[in-house]
């Protein structure tokens, strides 16, 4: 019996394990409709199959020299989307002395950056009672990993009929992310971009890395769905030396977009200082990644 049992899950005519194609059929239908999907944030930054749309930026919004700064810079390479949170979930609730977010002000800097250099704006949405607030200046809704689930959360967001990033819980199967994608859609609004920013498995290869970016997952997603899926290899290796390799390698796999962090003195991040680039590295990284995308048919943005 038991025998029986393993030849049929190995013959994957009824697969059991992630997506079957009852899921498809009822619990996912939205996510994967075979529909072409173009997520159109305005005029210049279109995620579609051709492009890789660059998001680079720190991780929180620490002063608004800090943001003026990476901002200026970023528009001079011509990336087009800049990254920032004003407000940030952390792992743990102790934050260092000097990182408290900037909530409401690091939103106003970020509405003056975005006058001053017209980039395109993400940032993170953490309660539904800020929502308001950041709609107001972003492009672009991040749902961080750590609310991938928070359905109210997720709800609310897409009633905005803003662009959404969804980004994987570190712990969650493509299942689950594909359902909480699923809730989004449900609500109409079809700007959904996907990310995968890393998982917990039992070795990441070096001890400060906290998760491995799940490369496979892109692929995987790719088979499935046609909304973007876009690569975080910095949230995933938490390790700035790796995280050009890992995002020519996201390139390679058919991401449709990347977020890097970078910081004008990454040693002095308020938030998790090993994992941004300094300019010079972001620079490098840019021309190779120019190269990889051509390879692969697709421009960087
Ligand atoms: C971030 O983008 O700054 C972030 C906290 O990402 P994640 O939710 O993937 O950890
Ligand atoms: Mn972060």
């Amino acid at each position: 019996m038991q025998n029986k049992l393993f030849v049929k899950n190995l013959s994957n005519k009824n697969p059991t394990k992630d997506i079957t194609i009852d899921d498809i059929r009822y619990k996912i239908p939205k996510i994967t409709t075979k529909k072409k999907i173009i997520v159109k944030v305005n005029n210049d930054i279109i995620f579609s199959p051709k492009n890789i749309p660059i998001i680079a930026g720190p991780n929180g919004v620490e002063s608004r020299e800090l943001i003026f700064k990476v901002a200026k810079f970023l528009k001079k390479k011509g990336v087009r989307v800049l990254r920032g949170h004003a407000f940030k979930p952390l792992t743990f609730p102790y934050r260092s002395k000097q990182y408290l977010e900037s909530k409401f002000s690091g939103m106003d800097w970020l509405d003056e950056v975005k006058k001053y250099t017209k980039l395109a704006i993400v940032t993170e949405v953490t309660e539904i009672k800020y929502l308001d607030r950041i709609c107001q200046t972003a492009d672009i809704l991040q749902i961080g990993s750590r609310n991938m689930a928070n359905l109210e959360l997720l709800k609310e967001c897409a009633r905005t009929n803003k662009t959404i990033i969804l980004k994987r819980h570190y712990g969650a199967s493509l299942r689950d992310m594909l359902g909480a994608a699923e809730h989004i859609l449900l609500e109409g609004n079809n700007n959904l971009i996907m990310c995968e920013r890393g998982i917990t498995v039992p070795h990441t290869h070096r001890e400060t890395s906290r998760f491995l970016l799940d490369i496979q997952a892109i692929v995987a997603m790719k088979e499935l769905i046609n909304y973007p899926i876009i690569s975080d290899p910095s949230h995933a290796s938490f390790w700035a030396p790796w995280v050009p390799k890992l995002t020519l390698a996201s390139i390679a796999a058919d991401c449709d977009g990347l977020i890097i962090e970078m910081h004008p003195r990454p040693e002095k991040s308020l938030v998790d200082p090993l994992q941004p680039l300094n300019f010079k590295e972001f620079s490098n990284l840019l021309i190779k990644c120019k190269k990889i995308a051509k390879a692969v048919n697709k421009k960087i943005i």
